[in-house]
């Protein structure tokens, strides 16, 4: 039986802004109150497991243990078949520079990768996420969602974010990065694991 959300706020444990608000925009219709850990000046924990699940798992127990409040988490990340599912878990640390996230880099490493290995065509990869809801006495309550596609290239697109413009979903011409928001917000990895965790413990 999975536990419901019965209070007023709920404390976002990340530091995205992008998260932030679209988790924000996604409760409002349930009454709740959406905060950030940064507005509450919590510290980002590591995330030291080597699966989304258990990272965040982290982040969400961190959070709620910290304010005594019930804290979401969203840990997620691209797996590229041909690569044994890399970068996974390591998604965001393949853009990480000396001066901040490079994703140019971290796409051009993939597709380099890629064509290094000869890997077959279409080159399947999936984006992914967890969610994970955590009450401070140390429940937790957790939801997956995918979306299949395949990397391609060049990179396509400005909207979006992180690896965005080289993901074509499965039953579409275009990229991820040529989709405006509301378009992806509809089919991705985050959309479906939301309606779970809104089916589950909001509705
Ligand atoms: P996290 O903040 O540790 O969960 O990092 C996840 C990383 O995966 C992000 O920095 C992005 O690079 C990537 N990622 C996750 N979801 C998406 C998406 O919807 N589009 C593009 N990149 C994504």
């Amino acid at each position: 039986m999975t536990r419901r959300f019965s209070g007023k706020q709920l404390l976002v444990a990340s530091h995205n802004k992008g998260k932030l608000e679209e988790i924000a925009r996604l409760l409002i219709a349930y009454g709740v109150d959406a905060i950030s850990a940064a507005d509450m000046g919590l510290p980002e924990p590591a995330e030291t497991e080597d699966s989304f699940v258990g990272n965040a798992r982290i982040k969400a127990h961190a959070a709620a243990k910290a304010t005594g409040l019930p804290a979401l988490s969203d840990d997620s990340g691209i797996e590229v078949e041909a690569l044994d599912n890399a970068p996974g878990v390591y998604t965001a640390d393949w853009a990480e520079t000396s001066h901040g996230r490079d994703f140019v880099m971290a796409m051009t490493k993939t597709w380099g990768l890629l064509e290094a290995s000869q890997a077959p065509f279409p080159r399947k990869a999936r984006f992914c996420c967890t969610l994970v809801l955590a009450w401070p006495d140390g429940h937790d309550e957790v939801f997956t969602g995918t979306m299949e596609g395949q990397v391609v290239w060049p990179m396509r697109g400005n909207h979006g974010h992180g690896y965005d413009p080289i993901f074509q979903p499965d039953g579409f011409d275009i990229t991820f990065g040529e989709m405006d928001r509301w378009q992806k917000n509809e089919i991705s990895h985050r959309a479906y694991a939301f309606r779970k965790l809104v089916a589950g413990c909001f509705a």
